[in-house]
């Protein structure tokens, strides 16, 4: 019983979804007999589930896929696969067993957000679960549910849904610790932004600023209301374009901010790309189309006004030149369209 309290005390200790993710599936893991735990997302893409790893048990430790470098980058799958958590998800139900042709019982259990399905506990073992062992896992589960429900309170954005502002800077300065391909330690930003545009194969961090094209028109034709329809039609759509790694946030109005974690310029380019072309294509009902403007730079040693401040210059570029576009602010500097700012912290930007 001690140990189950520990575990509790060390749950809601902490006030971040990755690292409640770590000490739920960690205490199921040691106060229970199974072999594997894992903490999986749920996101809805246009009419259909998809599910990914958020993190999973690897040699007796938790490990989190926003930490977990190359292994933590797969790509989402489709809940069809999974027909008995489908099914216990149409029915609305808290949890569902099987067991697999290996013979491993396998548990589901849905973590349902105001009615929303947010994500999945999923539990394997060898032995069938006895029912003190379920006890265990339906409190650590719920405990898991409340606590996650405030959290997201407190971190997300009411309208949308979406991180808020006010997290932003905790969740930036994690990715811009974690280092990727190169060891960056000792290079200077400039060098830093040189290998990133450089070489096609070097894996970076980078940062997206993006702003909805004549907002206020729609506002103004249309009214308040279906503003707000459009704002979470386009927060709904940059959650299904990138991955659980990835983070996305509110800004401010109309403008949003995208963390993307580990992937190539081509890959980041081409994401962001897609992304607006999802914009695009999409026709809101009685609005119409849409369309966005993107600005982006990599993740350098700088401080996060001047990264900002770089992707704002390349957003308000793609703004000036008929909006609708992605812009990558390193390339914009390369060839003399925009002119690079000596970094100057005393600045006051905000
Ligand atoms: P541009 O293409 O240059 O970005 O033009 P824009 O009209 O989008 O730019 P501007 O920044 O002038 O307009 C943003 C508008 O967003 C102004 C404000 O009325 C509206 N807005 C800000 N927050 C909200 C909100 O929460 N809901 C709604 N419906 N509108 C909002
Ligand atoms: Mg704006
Ligand atoms: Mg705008």
């Amino acid at each position: 019983m001690e140990t189950l309290l520990q575990h509790i005390a060390e749950i809601t200790r902490n006030r971040d979804h990755d690292l409640l993710d770590l000490s739920v599936i960690s205490a199921l893991y040691h106060m229970t007999e199974a072999n594997q735990v894992r903490a999986l997302e749920i996101v809805p893409v246009r009419d259909e589930l998809f599910i990914q790893e958020k993190a999973w048990i690897k040699d007796g430790q938790a490990i989190s896929a926003s930490t977990a470098g190359e292994e933590g980058e797969e790509e989402k799958s489709s809940l069809t696969s999974y027909p008995v958590l489908l099914d216990c998800l149409h029915r609305k139900g808290p949890e569902a067993m099987e067991v697999a042709s290996s013979g491993e019982s396998i548990l589901w259990m849905p973590i349902w957000l105001n009615e929303k399905i947010n994500g999945c506990i999923k539990l394997e073992s060898d032995k069938p679960f006895s029912s003190e062992t379920l006890q265990v896992i339906h409190g650590i589960v719920e405990v898991y549910r409340n606590y996650q429900g405030l959290i997201d309170y407190s971190e997300r954005d009411s309208l949308t849904g979406l991180l808020n502002r006010k997290t932003f800077d905790e969740k930036f300065a994690r990715m811009a610790s974690s280092v990727t391909g190169h060891e960056r330690h000792n290079l200077s930003p400039e060098e830093e932004r040189r290998l990133s545009s450089e070489s096609n194969e070097s894996k970076s961090n980078w940062l997206a600023v993006v702003d909805i094209d004549h907002f206020k028109r729609i506002n103004d034709t249309f009214g308040h209301l279906y503003g707000d329809e459009v704002l979470i039609l386009v927060a709904n759509m940059l959650k299904s374009s990138f991955r659980v790694q990835d983070r996305v946030f509110r800004f401010g109005g109309e403008e949003f901010v995208i963390l993307l974690r580990s992937v190539t310029l081509e890959s980041a380019r081409k994401a962001l790309e897609r992304f607006r072309q999802t914009v695009e294509q999409y026709n809101i009902p009685q609005v119409g189309k849409v369309t966005l403007s993107v600005g982006f730079v990599s993740i350098t040693a700088e401080t996060p006004v001047v990264i900002l401040g770089h992707a704002d210059q390349a957003l308000y570029f793609a703004k000036e030149n008929g909006r609708n576009q992605v812009q990558f602010y390193d390339e914009l500097v390369a060839i003399g369209a925009l002119k690079s700012e000596a970094a100057n912290d005393d600045v006051e930007f905000f």
